[in-house]
């Protein structure tokens, strides 16, 4: 199969690839052409996924291609933006049929439930890996970015922490049979949601947000770096979920909530006028600390005394990132 006839067959076909809001023109051109509605911002972001290094070799595609899409996707929540269109650049070592099938339905299951199409990419020979660049629309001046936290904000996230790096010894080490807490791990691992909803109705409230790939604590010193403040986080305020418990054990579930990557849930600043309305609204929000003057991340126990951080960068799995 040539490189032409393999994108027609796997992507420009896809019902991911068919038309949608804003899109003039798609895959087949030299350019796809957005139409950007005035008042509107577009959001880019661009993720590569490389083999044996984010994820591992034999990798399900199915799940790869879900997988690639959420954590791009997850960037446009982190902004507050609404999906529009992604590309994709794929480098592939052969036209493996099957592994063209199931990467193809991974992606446009996830661009389903994300409503984003794929609108264009490239296609070449080498060892596996993909790039994929999303674009999103916010309203004008509304992005969330991380440099707004103020003294006397919450800090808050946007679900259970940990869940991802609890998963990785079994997404590096494939093990059967599987406990019931293990295939939960392994879902959160290979299909994140991106928190789209969450997001855009943080628009105008949250004073700061990302997304956490990289674990709590170092995204938390993103968010304290751009803003030129503190963020204290109470220990036992972190949710923990019964499955990781389950799987990892206490301390280590800590450890996974505090410096595992991969959650793909928000964290973000808050003033705390706006909690009511945001919980009222049932958005998932839990209150893990606060913003103070100062610099840097500090863990705090019940008494509010400081402790000590897990070595950063924390490679408990194996797998040093980026
Ligand atoms: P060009 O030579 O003009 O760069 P290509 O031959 O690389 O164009 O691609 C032809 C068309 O197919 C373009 O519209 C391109 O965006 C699209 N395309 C190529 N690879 C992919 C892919 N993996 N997924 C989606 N669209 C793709
Ligand atoms: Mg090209």
């Amino acid at each position: 199969m040539g490189e032409f006839e393999l994108i027609r067959h796997y992507f420009a076909s896809a019902a991911c690839a068919r038309s949608g809001e804003g899109i003039v023109l798609g895959i087949g051109d030299d350019c796809a052409l957005l139409d950007v509605a005035v008042g509107q911002q577009l959001s880019v972001s661009t993720d590569t996924l490389v083999e044996g290094v984010h994820f591992p070799h034999q990798a399900d595609p199915y799940l790869l291609g879900q997988r690639a899409l959420a954590v791009s996707v997850s960037d446009l929540a982190a902004m507050g933006a609404q999906p529009v269109a992604f590309t994709l650049a794929l480098t592939l070592p052969s036209a493996d049929a099957n592994w063209l099938q199931g990467f193809a339905r991974g992606l446009d299951q996830m661009a389903e439930s994300c409503a984003i199409r794929l609108i264009g990419g490239d296609t070449t020979r080498g060892p596996l890996s993909m790039t994929l660049t999303v674009f999103g629309q916010v309203p004008q001046g509304q992005a969330l970015t991380r440099s707004g936290a103020q003294v006397g904000d919450l800090l808050c996230v946007g679900g259970e922490l940990g869940d991802a790096a609890g998963a990785l010894p079994l997404v590096l080490e494939p093990t059967t049979p599987l406990s019931a807490a293990a295939e939960v791990l392994l879902a959160r691992y290979w299909s994140p949601r991106p928190q789209l909803e969450l997001g855009q109705a943080l628009r105008g409230k949250a004073s700061a947000a990302l997304d956490i790939s990289d674990g709590l604590l170092a995204d938390c010193g993103h968010i304290a770096k751009a803003s030129a403040v503190a963020l204290l986080i109470e220990q036992a305020r972190l949710p923990l979920s019964e499955a990781l418990r389950a799987v990892a054990g206490g301390p280590q579930a800590l450890r996974c909530a505090l410096s595992g990557g991969d959650d793909y849930r928000l964290a973000f600043t808050l003033p705390e006028q706006h909690l009511s309305a945001l919980e009222q609204a049932g958005l998932p929000i839990w209150v893990i600390g606060r913003v103070e003057a100062g610099e840097g991340v500090t863990l705090l126990d019940e008494q509010g005394r400081s402790l000590p951080l897990p070595e950063h960068g924390y490679q408990h799995f194996g797998n040093p990132r980026d």
